[in-house]
């Protein structure tokens, strides 16, 4: 199997606080792989890490093989330009706990914005790509509409769409359930799921165990910037070894 996503010893700082304290793992491709561990611990960090929107300050990132922020020359690194990060980013989609549509964009027309604007496809193919994307998010009879007449949920599932819109090989998920309503969490999760069974990758920030143990092949718990734990998610969360990562599991299931 080849790696999605590769970490080797990745260390991010903000000013004299160091968050992220040699975090070292491997993505396959094609896994779901589930990141859990208590508020605060660095997970939104590493996703945007992995997402271009913080440059690590030691270790390496890969995506796909790819160093994330930096170029290679010789044995010596040089930061990438933002044109450069520009272009990488397309490649990788990201979903917010907060769903941040544009307000005043219909779904459809949040789904169309970035692969008309930034890949030039054409408006006619942008739209019916779209529609195909949210009948897969069950949400055909919404093109229409915008953000404030949709439930949180249906913002979610809108965002989901608009981040398939441009064919990632990579989803971020970072607690895209967590400022849901109890009801509206399983339209979103089941649209995962079945993004999941389609083959993406994903890392998925949660703390939706259920999903975890039912939908995910790896998971990993994070506590002070370091990787406490990693197994199958059933493993880990029946028979947890360390005593950090029991003690998180008895607070949250
Ligand atoms: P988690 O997602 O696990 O709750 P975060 O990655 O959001 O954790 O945050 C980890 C730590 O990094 C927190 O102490 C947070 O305050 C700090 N942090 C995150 N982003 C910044 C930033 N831009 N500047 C300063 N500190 C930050
Ligand atoms: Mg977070």
């Amino acid at each position: 199997m080849t790696a999605m996503v590769k970490a080797e010893g990745v260390h991010k700082s903000f000013g004299p606080v160091e968050v992220l304290k040699g975090i070292d793992l491997e993505v396959n491709t094609g896994e779901v792989f589930c990141l859990i561990g208590p508020s605060g611990s660095g997970k939104s960090t590493f996703l945007r890490c992995i997402n271009h929107l913080e440059k690590i300050n030691a270790g390496r990132l890969y995506v796909d093989g790819e160093l994330v922020g930096y170029r290679q020359k010789g044995d010596k690194l040089y930061e990438m330009k933002d044109s450069e990060v520009a272009v990488k980013r397309r490649d990788i989609g990201m979903v917010f706990q907060r769903f941040n549509l544009f307000p005043h964009m219909t779904a459809l027309e949040n789904i169309i914005e970035a692969p008309v604007q930034v890949k030039g496809v054409s408006k006619a193919q942008a739209r019916e790509r779209a529609g195909q994307l949210l009948e897969r998010v069950g949400l055909a009879d919404k093109a229409g509409t915008y953000p404030s007449q949709l439930s949180g949920g249906q913002q979610q599932r809108v965002a989901i769409a608009r981040a398939l819109a441009m064919d990632p090989k990579l989803m971020l998920f970072d607690e895209p359930t967590s400022a849901l309503d109890p009801e509206l969490v399983g339209d979103v999760l089941d649209v995962m799921r079945d993004l999941a069974e389609s083959g993406m990758t994903m890392i998925v920030v949660t703390h939706e165990m259920g999903f975890a143990r039912e939908v995910g092949d790896s998971l990993v718990f994070m506590d002070g910037g370091v990787v406490v734990e990693s197994g199958h998610p059933r493993d880990v969360l029946t028979d947890p070894q360390h005593e950090r990562t029991k003690s998180f599991l008895s607070k949250v299931l």
